[in-house]
């Protein structure tokens, strides 16, 4: 089914019964060609590339809750295309790329809004730095403009500048940078992958793999056994214990990021904000509410909930930039489990065990990189080649050394990335 406004006039006139299912609600078979287990983004997008891009069929998406309520819909929403080294800088312009396009693609509105992102610095050496990532950013072909303090006030004129810790000397600006609807692009992925013939299996946990002779052969699942030539691991914060299942350990921990948002209010902030210094980050979703949070609560857990010091650390910060936040009222805070790996750059490769794949450690910058995830490793699992744009991320780095990608430049500590 077409979504389209003639679509939408016909229903209202005719009652709305002609709406179907986005998905279909089909039983597992007994084997596929291809097993995605874990129904986030980035599974779902895989799945969809799969089918769209490489013509294959038959393939089933294996999620052990329902689509979409892992991180995918769990995030601050935030897309950009700003990093500076090599490896991940062309990929976040990949990625944001088919962002762009991504409403009309999947015909299903992902409300993807290039608001612009402002992040900001607080000293010369910052400043410095921050042109330099301009400067990368554009020789990759993305946007970014470097602004004095008055350039900020023009965007922003509520922030405290003056303040006395952090004055604001400027901000690095990505105009292209901005927010989208985190639960639409889950389900948009779902249902283009489901029209395209992809098994979408819910309340279907994997609780083994199954190899033989050094070679995949399947899962087990809560709902039996499936037999699969190729299956790739795509759980997020889960990736860790999801390996070890093949026997694999990972270089990943997994960490709590925290998120808040408060009560509508009329349009307030019309960009994204980053004031690095204080870990505080802001948006405004389009139902109003401010959308915030800062860094991770420092000490590895599975839990999908966070701690008050680090709820304080944040309001705190908020309170530091921009006072006016002080009278807004958080209406719920909410966390999720985070694969962080030690240089804070993901992994899209083959594991060590042939016909498994991994696709994990995107640490809390994974939701700008569904698109671009999906399509690199539908490359990789189809052709047998890692896409070019996504050949840095490595496994064998964490072991050789050779091309680690510390983006923050904070060493081998996963809660400091
Ligand atoms: C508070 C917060 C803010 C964030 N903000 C941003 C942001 O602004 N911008 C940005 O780019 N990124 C952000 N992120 C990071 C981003 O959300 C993640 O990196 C990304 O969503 C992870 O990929 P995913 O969507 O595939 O994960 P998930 O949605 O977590 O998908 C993994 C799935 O695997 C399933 N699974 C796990 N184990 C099994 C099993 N054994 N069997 C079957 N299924 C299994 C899980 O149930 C889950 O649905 C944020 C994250 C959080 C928590």
């Amino acid at each position: 089914m077409r979504y389209n406004a003639l679509k939408i006039l016909t229903e209202g006139l005719t009652g709305n019964r002609g709406w179907r299912p986005a998905w279909r609600r089909p039983e597992p078979k007994a084997a596929y060609d291809i097993v995605i287990i874990g129904g986030g983004g980035h599974g779902l997008s895989t799945a969809y590339y799969l089918a769209r891009e490489h013509g294959l069929k038959n393939i089933a998406v294996l999620e052990k809750g329902r689509l979409g309520l892992g991180n995918v819909g769990r995030n601050t929403t935030i897309v950009r295309a700003n990093y500076f080294l090599p490896g991940n800088s062309e990929f976040y312009s990949m990625s944001l790329k088919l962002w762009e396009g991504l409403s009309a693609d999947l015909n299903y509105n992902v409300m993807h809004s290039q608001r612009g992102l402002i992040n900001l610095f607080h000293s010369d050496g910052q400043r410095d730095a921050f042109a330099r990532r301009g400067n990368a950013m554009v020789n990759q072909g993305d946007d970014a403009v470097l602004l004095d303090r008055e350039g900020v006030r023009r965007h922003l004129p509520y922030l405290d500048f003056e303040q006395g810790r952090f004055p604001i000397f400027g901000g690095l600006y990505h105009p292209r940078g901005g927010t989208a609807r985190h639960d639409a692009v889950a389900w948009g992925y779902a249902r283009g992958a489901d029209s395209r013939g992809v098994d979408l299996i819910e309340n279907c946990e994997v609780t083994g793999i199954d190899v033989e002779g050094g070679r995949v052969t399947g899962v087990q699942t809560t709902r039996g056994g499936i037999r699969a030539k190729k299956v790739a691991i795509v759980t997020a914060g889960r990736s860790g214990q999801v390996a070890a299942l093949a026997g694999l350990r990972l270089p990943i921990e997994s960490h709590v990021l925290q998120a808040f948002v408060t009560e509508g209010l009329k349009p307030v902030i019309d960009h994204v904000i980053s004031f690095g210094m204080g870990h505080f980050y802001i948006s405004q979703s389009d139902k109003g509410g401010l959308v915030f949070g800062g860094d991770l609560d420092f000490y590895p857990s599975y839990a999908q909930r966070g701690n008050l010091p680090m709820a304080e650390h944040v309001m705190e910060a908020g309170m530091t930039l921009m006072p006016m936040i002080g009278k807004a009222k958080v209406l719920r805070s909410w966390g999720g489990i985070m694969d962080m790996t030690p240089d804070g750059s993901p992994i899209i490769d083959r594991a060590p065990i042939e016909g498994l794949y991994l696709d994990c450690g995107w640490c809390y910058g994974g939701f700008k990189a569904v698109p671009g995830s999906g399509f690199a490793l539908a490359h990789l699992m189809a052709t047998g080649q890692p896409h070019p744009d996504a050949a840095g991320f490595r496994l064998d780095r964490f072991r050789t050394g050779r091309g680690l990608m510390d983006e923050e430049g904070t060493g081998a500590q996963h809660n400091l990335h």
